[in-house]
């Protein structure tokens, strides 16, 4: 019949309406700021970068390879990496900086991102009355703890850990059997060297009788 669709959305509405003063399941608002809506995990705002540890600078764990910088549609982080003092480059960021005013939340930057270093925010008061240089965020305003990363999305951050973990432990085992293969050759080597000494000294031994 002709306008049903109207009738039932009406009936929805006014269930929705009258119903909300008796039940906060129908409440579809809060009152915002002094009430805050729990936001789902995999809400995305803005990026920031991840540190381990104490030290937001030292613990980053991004190590300037500029993954992101090069993925991101419209271009808005910019990175310039560390350099020691013979001028050879260091796998941190001296300068890393992204323009949120720019960056449109896709977080193409955390899919592509080798080292679980920069992840999705959930930070989204980010209103500012200087549109240009208050809109830039710097190294040092987007380094947020693990923990922080723990407390807004808690099921990722646990596997990046767990994962995180595996691979530590993978690259001990291999660098643990390397060193044994290595110290096997040498003993190899230093075996053999004692070998050929012994053979020379006892071809010098029957040349004298
Ligand atoms: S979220 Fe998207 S636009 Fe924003 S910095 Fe990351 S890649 Fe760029
Ligand atoms: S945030 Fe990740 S992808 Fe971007 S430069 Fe650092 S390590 Fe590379």
């Amino acid at each position: 019949m002709l306008g049903t669709g109207i009738l039932k959305g009406l009936y929805i509405t006014a269930k929705n309406l009258v119903g909300s003063y008796y039940s906060s399941e129908r409440l579809t608002t809060i009152q915002y700021p002094e009430q805050r809506a729990q936001l789902p995990e995999n809400y995305r705002n803005f990026p920031f970068l991840v540190y381990d540890g104490e030290d937001a600078i030292d613990g980053l764990r991004c190590t300037a390879c500029k993954m992101c910088e090069k993925e991101c549609p419209p271009q808005c982080i910019y990175i310039i990496p560390e350099r020691d003092e013979k001028g050879k480059l260091q796998k941190k960021p001296k300068v890393f900086d992204i323009d949120i005013s720019v960056c449109m939340g896709c977080g193409i930057c955390a899919e592509v991102c080798p080292f679980e270093s920069i992840k999705m925010d959930h930070h989204f008061e980010v209103a500012q009355r200087n549109r240009f240089a208050g809109l830039l965020l710097h190294r040092e305003q987007l380094a947020k703890s693990n923990k922080y990363y723990h407390s807004i999305r808690p099921k990722e951050a646990t596997a990046v850990d767990e994962s995180l973990a595996e691979e530590k432990r993978k690259a001990e085992e291999k660098a643990k059997a390397a060193a044994a293969a290595k110290e096997a050759a040498a003993k190899a080597a230093a075996a053999k060297a004692a070998d050929a000494a012994k053979a020379k000294t006892d071809d010098l031994e029957e040349k004298k009788n």
